[in-house]
């Protein structure tokens, strides 16, 4: 599970300065349009070497031109062409960031019920908008290794009206390795993918008139009023940059990533190498602007939400525009074609503006998203109730169900009764039922639906939130936010 909400609060207030400790010149450059100024290079003899190429890199960027904001900062872990978390080169077959030997595990690799269930969702609600002939876009934003558009994918094609309109599964990925990854699974290891206009191409193994397409960004899929997209996001959100702000007694302040002393730290008198040391320090503190930035002029006067704050002193908040922007853009495809659905699921509040919530994870563990930038896996807190705002702001022909706790959704999809399914099935397959297996499978599909609905403290069917954004319809809720699933629920068999 790649949420942890244990400590996150204390790991970030014991990286923040407090104000004025530090010069706190804005590095317009980096905080807007990304780094382009150092290229990494080698330790010089006798230098105290850095944790990863990244972190000499973005060492060196502050040093020439001042802190960055936490957006760049993110950014540049997750995606930077120098290594980041998600582009950083991995050999195929050497292990990637999911799973048990991994970082963290989502959803759809606990059990294959959550991609199905994902899947009825968007047969269901093609079902009810009733768009006969009209050309149908599966979208994920973010798929991991590809087992969410797996499962959905072979459920979409048990229901032959519908997987007959589909134009091509669409997959929004930076990702080289995971690109090849979704490949191997999607489309079968011999098959090479073809490059196209701003992307990839490759045939589905499941459904060969299918092409499967990987675009960078989201404004590449092709848009028109004769195009019905469902469009899902799992995971994807808490990956995009925030900036992060405190309420003083001069208004609000950015709060920005400084590079940490480097002199002193990473000394150590009981013989660890110097290497090791500095790894578990972490190389980047918070620090506030001093000034206005750009980003604390405009962002937290966004929404009301954030003015009623401005009474609470030392309030803090983090507001992510790239989330905003994304949203607005999946509003207005669906507004666009007065068809379709987007379908965000991801861990956030519901009810208050994110604060603290930036954290990095490695190998399950907690740890401070300031350390081994590149190799630690950093994410924050979605604001569903954002979002949520933004959708309906950027388009009169959408309303929004949500968020709802993800057990909630997936009971009301059906989670036991396709899992009770499941292990009757693999009962009846199976001649001997003391078969050790079978006892393994059956308990892996067991314990997988008390993980994903489970609401007790901490648990994910209580932390994660569903949030769908809809075409307006007076009245008819989606199935999981109040609906009933139409048609056949008997699916797959
Ligand atoms: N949805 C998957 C994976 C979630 S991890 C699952 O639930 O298992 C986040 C995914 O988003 C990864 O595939 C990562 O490569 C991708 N990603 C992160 N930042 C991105 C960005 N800025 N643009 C495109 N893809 C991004």
């Amino acid at each position: 599970m790649r949420c942890r909400i244990t400590s996150q609060l204390k790991l970030l207030s014991a990286h923040l300065r407090p104000l004025g400790t530090r010069s706190h010149r804005y590095n317009t450059v980096t905080g807007c349009h990304g780094i382009h100024t150092a290229t990494p290079t080698s330790e010089a003899p006798g230098e105290v070497p850095y944790s990863t190429p990244l972190a000499r890199y973005l060492t060196e960027a502050i040093e020439a031109t001042g802190p960055i904001t936490l957006a760049a900062y993110m950014r540049q872990c997750l995606v930077s062409d120098l290594g980041g978390y998600y582009t950083a080169e991995r050999q195929f077959g050497a292990g990637d960031q999911f799973g048990r030997k991994g970082d963290f595990i989502t959803s759809p690799e606990i059990s294959q019920v959550f991609g199905e269930l994902i899947g009825i969702w968007v047969v269901s609600e093609w079902m009810k908008q009733r768009r006969p002939g009209q050309k149908v876009q599966i979208v994920e934003l973010g798929p991991g290794r590809g087992t969410l558009m797996s499962d959905l994918w072979r459920t979409v094609l048990c229901f032959k009206p519908m997987a007959d309109l589909v134009e091509a599964v669409y997959l929004v990925e930076a990702s080289p390795s995971l690109r090849e990854a979704q490949k191997v699974l999607l489309c079968g290891p011999k098959i090479k993918m073809r490059q196209i206009e701003n992307g990839f191409a490759c045939q589905s193994k499941t459904s060969p008139k299918t092409d499967i397409i990987w675009y960078e960004d989201f404004s590449f899929i092709p848009r028109g009023k004769d195009r019905t997209s469902y469009i899902i996001a799992h995971e994807f959100f808490d990956a995009l940059p925030i900036h992060a702000f405190t309420n003083t007694d001069n208004g609000w302040r950015e709060i920005l990533v400084n590079a940490t002393s480097k002199k002193g730290h990473f000394v150590t008198k009981d013989g660890v190498s110097k290497l090791e040391a500095r790894s578990n320090i972490p190389e980047f503190s918070l620090t506030l602007a001093g000034a206005p930035t750009p980003h604390s002029i405009l962002l937290p006067s966004l929404s009301q939400r954030y003015k009623d704050l401005e009474k609470l002193k030392n309030a803090t908040i983090e507001i992510s525009p790239e989330s905003l922007g994304l949203v607005e853009k999946i509003s207005q495809k669906i507004g666009e074609a007065g068809a379709g659905a987007g379908l965000i699921l991801d861990y956030g509040t519901s009810d208050t503006v994110p604060a603290n919530s930036l954290r990095g994870i490695l190998r399950h563990e907690i740890c401070s998203p300031f350390s081994r930038p590149g190799e630690v896996d950093v994410s924050a807190d979605v604001d569903f109730t954002a979002l949520a705002e933004q959708a309906v702001k950027s388009s009169k022909k959408v309303e929004v169900h949500g968020p709802v706790k993800q057990g909630a959704f997936l009971r009301m999809l059906g989670i036991k009764e396709r899992t009770e399914f499941l292990i009757r099935e693999l009962k009846e397959k199976l001649s001997s039922w003391d078969d050790d297996g079978m006892e393994d499978k059956e308990k892996a599909l067991r314990s997988g639906h008390d993980r994903l609905v489970g609401e007790h403290s901490g648990g994910m069917g209580a932390i994660y939130k569903a949030l769908a954004v809809v075409p307006v319809r007076k009245g008819k809720r989606p199935v999981g936010f109040g609906g009933k699933v139409t048609g056949d629920k008997d699916y797959c068999k």
